[in-house]
């Protein structure tokens, strides 16, 4: 399981800061950072600690079997951006 972002997202960037391995992308300094939507969860990287959920202040990002049904397609979304 992973944590997930969904469109709640606003891009403060403060979930990738406090990320400690480095999960979520992009980070505000990468290039691509004004491009995206939304940061997003690589569930290969993420070890379920919670950190990233806990500091959204728009709560956009759910642990993967707590996502609303309206946004389980973020789970693939999020995976996406890392392939
Ligand atoms: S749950 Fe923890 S490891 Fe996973 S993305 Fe959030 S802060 Fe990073």
């Amino acid at each position: 399981m992973a944590y997930v972002v969904t469109d709640g997202c606003t891009k403060d960037f403060v979930c990738a800061a406090e990320c400690a391995t480095a999960a979520i992308a992009p980070q505000a300094s990468d290039a691509n950072a004004g491009a995206v939507s939304q940061v997003y969860i690589n569930p290969d990287e993420c070890i379920d600690c919670g950190n990233c959920a806990n500091v959204c202040a728009q709560n956009a990002i759910f642990a993967e079997d707590d996502l609303p049904a309206d946004k389980a397609h973020f789970v693939e979304k999020n995976r996406a951006y890392f392939q």
